[in-house]
């Protein structure tokens, strides 16, 4: 089967960039959020995206129009019966994902795709709960999608070899470039990103330097594109709490437990750049 339409279900971070990449790829997208200036905000990013591209010579006019052409937007879920996969990117909260898993997956064909976007939470578990274990699977963009050129793909216990063939095909035709991994935890990619950045926030809550000066230190001294907490802003702070919720109840190790001062950083509200505020100010 070929992957030529698509829904994206959550409008946010990642909602928008996974849906541009595969409408630059010539699918036809249906990007759905519940909240009702989600979905302006998302068309306003990926224009925005497109209109640098235009500028960088990287797609001309014509071909940025036709991307913006194959999105259509909706608040609700009545288009999933026409779509060859469904990738949901709603955030990362196992009770919310299965709420709407429940509402979801009787209105998909029974041949579609079910793909998550999880950064940490089980795809054996998810898939459970997909109505189509043997087609559920993990497809773990990278932020900014747009940017980024790894895609994680995640087999659960009962994915089927097919579906992830099909996903590391749909993966490499949107220019990405696919690596398999197991069911775990974070992964690989959150497994040893987030507690680096949960270990900034410790050394920042202790004392024992400056944003500024923890930040600089893993730029120049580990030749990482930017520090942690400038990471962690760009990842949303809400986001990195709950993974690292997952990874502390799922892997039971108390190395795992999320330092204090990011919990009170999403409790107020500093969620990074989406909120204009969380370790730096937008
Ligand atoms: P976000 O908070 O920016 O966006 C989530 C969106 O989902 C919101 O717009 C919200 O309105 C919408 N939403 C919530 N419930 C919904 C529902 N029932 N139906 C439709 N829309 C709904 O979150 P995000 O950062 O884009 O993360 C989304 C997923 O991608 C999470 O699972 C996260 O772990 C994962 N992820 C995030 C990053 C990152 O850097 N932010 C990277 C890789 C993966």
């Amino acid at each position: 089967m070929s992957i030529s339409r698509v829904m994206v279900v959550g409008a946010g971070t990642m909602g928008n960039g996974i849906a541009q990449v595969c409408a630059q790829a010539g699918r036809t997208v249906t990007l759905v959020d519940t909240i009702a200036d989600q979905l302006p905000r998302a068309m306003g990013t990926i224009e925005k995206n497109l209109g640098r591209m235009v500028k960088k010579e990287k797609m001309t006019d014509e071909q940025a129009k036709a991307t913006l052409g194959n999105i259509t937007t909706a608040n609700d879920l009545s288009a999933a019966g026409d779509v060859d996969i469904a990738i949901e990117a709603v955030l990362e909260n196992l009770d919310v994902k299965r709420a709407l898993y429940a509402d979801l997956a009787p209105r998909l064909a029974d041949g579609a795709i079910f793909a998550s976007n999880t950064s940490s939470i089980s795809i054996t578990d998810l898939g459970s709960v997909s109505g189509r274990p043997d087609r559920f699977i993990g497809m773990h963009f990278m932020n900014p999608v747009p940017m980024m050129k790894l895609v994680e793909v995640i087999r659960g216990l009962a994915t089927s070899d097919e579906t992830a063939q099909q996903v590391v095909s749909l993966a490499e035709e949107l220019g990405k470039t696919p690596v398999e991994v197991n069911d775990y935890p974070g992964f690989v990619s959150n497994r040893v990103l987030l507690p680096m950045i949960n270990e900034a926030v410790y050394c920042l809550m202790e004392g024992v330097a400056t944003k500024e000066a923890i930040d600089t230190v893993m730029k120049l001294g580990m030749a990482h594109p930017m520090g942690p907490l400038t990471l962690a802003d760009l990842i949303g702070l809400d986001v990195c709490l709950d993974i690292m919720e997952v990874l502390h109840r799922d892997l039971g190790d108390s190395k795992y437990r999320p330092c204090p001062l990011l919990r009170k950083m999403v409790q107020a509200g500093y969620l990074g750049r989406k909120s204009g505020r969380g370790f730096y100010e937008y």
